[in-house]
């Protein structure tokens, strides 16, 4: 049975919109020493848009294309990129696929296009030239998120796409480093990109490039040292560590399988939230034990 005491937690945290469903993780949250937060959508809005883009061809033609492409995806990027293609008119697509944390591919007006990471651009043979390259570095060392497009054995396109940091974050990770909580940001993002969001809301720790199953490996090596592990975010690509983890705390802005994954849902989506969230966990064990 539940002790009254994570009961009357339990309902002090929805009066303050956060949802707990698992609530013996609960008890888990007195052993965790580590936090682990994704980045797009949980510590930054996830509300891209497109800054720059470099193109091989006629530049319309070229974002069409992609355009095309990204309307059949959900992540933040997607939406950034059919913003920017507005007034287009777009091609249709068929045989659409995506990869998390990746990128996506499907056949546009007879060709194979592929949108996302460097990474993905290698897998499938799409060679970047030396003034891509050169591109690539400028856009990342603005912090920018960067994504690849190609098709036809070259990369094609280099888009630059900003987030923005939600206003509170920085604060809330202060909260939960005061806490005595280790901090890591965990993102597929690249390094770069990385490195200047933790930079801007304190967190020392980061690892980037990371894809789904070595996003949960992550959480899995934290555990392996015998000590439990919160992760909070939002998206498809963070599900299967949300679940790993002795915490997961999904952003409720998120998608529904990252929320279906986790322990606590946090309605208002912010760090704040979040920090709220441990803190209230910690107290409730406190009048438990
Ligand atoms: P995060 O861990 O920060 O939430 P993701 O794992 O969702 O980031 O994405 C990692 C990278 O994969 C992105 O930075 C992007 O380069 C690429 N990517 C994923 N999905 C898409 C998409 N639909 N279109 C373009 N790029 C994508
Ligand atoms: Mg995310």
């Amino acid at each position: 049975a539940t002790p009254v005491a994570l009961m009357v937690g339990t309902g002090r945290a929805a009066q303050m919109g956060i949802i707990i469903s698992g609530p013996d993780a609960i008890e888990s949250s007195a052993r965790i020493k580590t936090v682990v937060l994704d980045k797009t959508g949980t510590v930054t809005t996830g509300q891209m848009s497109v800054t720059s883009i470099h193109t091989t061809g006629a530049h319309h033609d070229v974002l069409r294309i992609i355009a095309a492409l990204e309307t059949h995806s959900e992540h933040p990027i997607a939406h950034a990129i059919v913003s920017k293609a507005e007034g287009l008119k777009l091609p249709a697509v068929s045989e659409f696929s995506s990869v998390a944390g990746q990128g996506v591919t499907g056949v546009v007006e007879g060709v194979i296009v592929f949108v996302g990471t460097q990474d993905w651009m290698e897998q499938h043979q799409l060679v970047l030239s030396d003034t891509q390259a050169v591109q690539l570095e400028t856009a990342r060392h603005t912090g920018a998120t960067t994504v690849l497009a190609g098709w036809d054995g070259k990369v094609q396109a280099i888009v630059a796409v900003a987030d923005t940091i939600k206003d509170d974050s920085a604060a809330a990770i202060t909260r939960i480093n005061q806490m005595g909580l280790e901090t890591i940001l965990l993102t597929g993002d690249h390094e770069d990109a990385a490195h200047h969001i933790a930079a801007q809301v304190g967190i020392s720790r980061v690892i980037a490039g990371a894809t789904p199953e070595s996003k949960l490996q992550v959480i899995a090596d934290i555990q392996k040292r015998g000590e439990a592990v919160a992760m909070i975010g939002d998206g498809v690509n963070d599900a299967a560590a949300l679940a790993q983890s002795d915490l997961g705390i999904a952003m409720g802005t998120g998608t529904d399988v990252a929320i279906a994954a986790s322990d606590i849902t946090l309605i208002r989506g912010t760090l704040t939230a979040a920090a709220d969230a441990l803190s209230l966990s910690r107290k409730t064990l406190r009048i438990i034990y």
